[in-house]
């Protein structure tokens, strides 16, 4: 619902040169098509308006002209910038229409002037351009308006004149004729800046700019005609009337507009934030799809191996005879690949479950940890006897008593053991110490195994993580730690780490007493 002005947007970006400094005020000097352009544009409006404005005193009633003017004036500054472009939708241009019917071209060039100046100066306070670029901006924004304006006025009084004769098309054709010039002589004025200054090819402007012509045509055409009519029979009156509204409803739709505008803004933020979540969840997918190779490497390699040596041993037993002490020998090695099997199916078991979002219930009870620490070192006493590794545990002189799950503590000090064991070759040591300290009970597992290299250390609680020189030395899923960090987290408890490759690890758990 309004009229359009091709307001300008002067191309800020200074030019730099080589040496990088701005060199701005030499391309203002220069003689370019561009500055050529520019001044002719303006000389020849503000020439228009000078004239219009010596012209004053012949505007009678000139109160009614003021009025007209600042109402103008108004309407250009409730202007609306459409989403996306320089153009604005206004209805001052429709004030300046029925100026050229009520007082004359020249009126009209005075009126077009003072509204596109006071719009131009409000828009500087959100973009001031130097003041030589302000200059610029307003002196072309006049320039364009005045000359649309005044050829629009031109063709509006020669029509007027030759369908005098008709009353009906006398009323109508005029206008429409006046707004369609004032409409294109003021988009291709601006169009051809644009096209000097930026390079755009002048039809993908005027492509761009096409929808409004229409609506800029007949909100100039109806708006101007019905106020000139409503002046001309109402004087003040007429001016409350028709216009008041028309610049009412123009403030709303600019209001309509800008809200608009700041939802489109929530809409890309939210579109934003979807486009982060769908990232996210294509990160995550990544990690699920890495976490499936690696748990089928699991099944191929590290299931394998156990099972190959029970297969293996069970036809040896099969098929030779043997005697009782080889006997005893080979089902030692088939139990010990069987456990093996169970750790593995317990570990992928537990992982699901401790991962899976829903919380760890712990069953809390009051126990002693040193008598505990001793049960699990007594129960895989074995392992460490068959790579002759030996176990140095001080027993402690006082029970340290915590309360927590005492079969979800087994299972931490049972992992962190048995990797001690499994990490260390034949003939080191695991030392365990259990100690309290503050508000923690503390056990110490330090072994002089092949250590962790510095850059693993971080990920080394991560599941199916394994030091990748580790896995020809000892089976494993990579689970045991991610099962010990889960069930400590659980207990808010803590578990470190410190390690030095080829020289051995220490694990330290702590655990609230
Ligand atoms: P795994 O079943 O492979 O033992 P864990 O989650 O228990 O899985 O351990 C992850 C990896 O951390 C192991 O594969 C091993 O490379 C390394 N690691 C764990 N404990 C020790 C240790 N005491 N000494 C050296 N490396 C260790």
């Amino acid at each position: 619902m309004g009229i359009v002005l091709y307001s300008l947007k002067m191309s800020a970006q200074p030019i730099v040169s080589s040496k990088g400094k701005h060199v701005e005020t030499m391309r203002k000097q220069a003689i370019t098509p561009r500055n050529v352009y520019l001044s002719i544009v303006s000389i020849l409006g503000i020439a228009l308006v000078v004239w219009g404005l010596i012209r004053l005193p012949a505007y009678a009633p000139l109160l009614t002209f003021f009025l007209l003017l600042a109402l103008a004036v108004a309407a250009q500054i409730t202007s609306t910038s459409l989403v996306g472009g320089n153009v604005t939708v206004e209805v001052s241009t429709a004030v300046s229409l029925a100026v050229v019917a009520l007082y004359g071209t020249s009126a009209a060039t005075v009126v077009a002037a003072a509204a596109v100046t006071a719009v131009s100066v409000t828009s500087l306070q959100t973009s001031w351009p130097g003041w030589k670029g302000a200059v610029e901006r307003i002196s072309f924004n006049i320039g364009m308006s005045a000359i649309a304006i005044f050829l629009a006025g031109l063709v509006f009084e020669a029509s007027s004149v030759a369908l005098e004769s008709s009353p009906i098309f006398g009323g109508i054709v005029p206008w429409l004729l006046a707004a369609i010039i004032h409409d294109q002589i003021n988009l291709w004025l601006l169009i051809g800046l644009l096209h000097l200054q930026n390079k755009i090819p002048p039809l993908d402007i005027w492509r761009d700019h096409k929808w409004a012509v229409p609506i800029n045509v007949l909100v100039m055409s109806v708006g101007g005609g019905i106020l000139a009519v409503a002046v001309k029979e109402f004087n003040f009156l007429g001016i409350a009337i028709f216009f008041l509204p028309i610049l009412l409803s123009a403030y709303s739709f600019r209001i309509y507009v800008s809200q608009t505008k700041r939802q489109m803004g929530q809409l890309e933020e939210l579109v934003a934030l979807r486009t982060q979540d769908l990232a996210d969840a294509n990160k995550e997918l990544e990690q699920v799809n890495k976490d499936k190779d690696a748990f089928l490497a699991v099944l191929t390699h590290d299931m394998r191996t156990p099972l190959t040596s029970i297969k293996g041993y069970s036809s040896i037993l099969r098929d030779r005879e043997l005697g009782r002490e080889q006997q005893v020998q080979i089902a030692k090695i088939i139990l010990r690949s069987e456990e093996t099997l169970l750790e593995i199916v317990n570990n992928i078991l537990d992982i699901e479950k401790l991962q899976s979002g829903t919380p760890i219930l712990l069953e809390r009870s009051s126990f002693d940890l040193a008598l505990l620490v001793t049960t699990v070192i007594e129960s895989i006493e074995s392992l460490a006897l068959e790579k002759n590794i030996a176990i140095l545990h001080q027993e402690v002189p006082q029970p340290v008593i915590i309360t927590a799950d005492e079969q979800k503590t087994q299972r931490i000090l049972l992992n962190l053991i048995s990797n001690a064991i499994k990490y260390t070759p034949e003939g080191g040591n695991v030392s365990i110490d259990t100690y309290m300290k503050g508000h923690f009970a503390v056990v110490d597992i330090k072994d002089t195994g092949y250590g962790i290299p510095e850059d693993e250390l971080p990920h080394i609680f991560d599941r199916f993580r394994r030091v990748e020189s580790h896995q020809q030395r000892a089976v494993g899923t990579g689970l045991g730690l991610a099962i010990v960090k889960s069930l400590v987290e659980a207990h808010d408890g803590e578990i470190l780490v410190t390690s030095e490759v080829n020289v051995g690890s220490t694990f330290t758990l702590k655990l609230p007493l």
